[in-house]
């Protein structure tokens, strides 16, 4: 059987890559079919001048997901999906229960996402960004700009126990390499030693693979040498 994706992603969540967003957008044009774009991660770069570019045609999609709580920084958590086609979101998910959401009121109530979400009653969390916008425009726009330039990144690396140096260059020791699952074990000791939490992620069936994601503006070069220096002094022991 042909499994064909879904949807388009724009930023991947391991490799950061982004789809042809113009090209998925002709197919779908022709054959008729929705065009979502998962923008979680990398939405946040139509804010920046230098690589908006990434997300060109996204404004043909007629959904997407975008997660402010990620490369925006705006505490956890704040997620939206955007639909094109108005009326949609009401017509899938509005109740209309009587004692909720009434309609008899004093100001127009296109606004009340009562009937429009499937969350009913929660957070609602897009209020931190309209807090984070509403306090930041101006200087924050200009700061977020500069730094994306340079936080945009997801560093993917091996890591390599020393001990296989014993092992000539070649199959046999990219071979060993997999087998042994050191990237959950540096995780781990790190965590109960209190240092540091990182994530890693198997590429596939191969384990040894960690992915740092760089968005926090704080971090310095003496951060990311220190958990190098971590990764280094857990991992020889194993
Ligand atoms: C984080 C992420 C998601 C999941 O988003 P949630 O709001 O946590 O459900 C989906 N797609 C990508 C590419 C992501 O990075």
């Amino acid at each position: 059987m042909r499994v064909i994706q879904p949807f388009a992603t724009a930023g991947s969540t391991v490799y950061g890559a982004f789809d042809p967003l113009h090209d998925i957008a002709n197919i779908c044009e022709k054959h008729k079919l929705w065009m979502h774009v998962d923008a979680a991660w990398g939405g946040g770069l139509l804010l920046s001048r230098n690589y908006s570019y990434k997300l060109s045609g996204i404004e043909r999609a007629n959904s997407v997901t975008w997660n402010p709580h990620k490369l925006m920084g705006v505490p956890l958590q704040c997620s939206a999906i955007l639909i094109r086609e108005k009326g949609l979101l009401e017509a899938c998910n509005q109740m209309q229960a009587g004692y909720l959401f009434q309609p008899d009121k004093f100001y127009n109530v296109d606004f009340d996402t009562g009937d429009k979400t499937i969350q009913c009653g929660r957070h609602v969390d897009v209020f931190k960004l309209w807090l984070m916008w509403k306090a930041k425009v101006g200087i924050f726009m200009k700061e977020l700009i500069r730094t994306l330039r340079i936080l945009f990144t997801n560093v993917c690396f091996w890591y390599f126990p020393p001990r296989l140096n014993l092992i000539p260059e070649g199959f046999e020791r990219d071979q060993e390499l997999q087998k042994v699952s050191i990237a959950p074990k540096i995780k781990a000791q790190m965590i109960v030693e209190g240092t540091a939490m990182i994530s890693y992620q198997p590429c596939g069936d191969k384990v040894n693979f960690f992915r740092m994601v760089f968005s926090n503006p704080a971090t310095r070069q003496t951060d990311v040498d220190y958990l190098i220096d971590e990764i280094e002094r857990i991992g020889k022991d194993l």
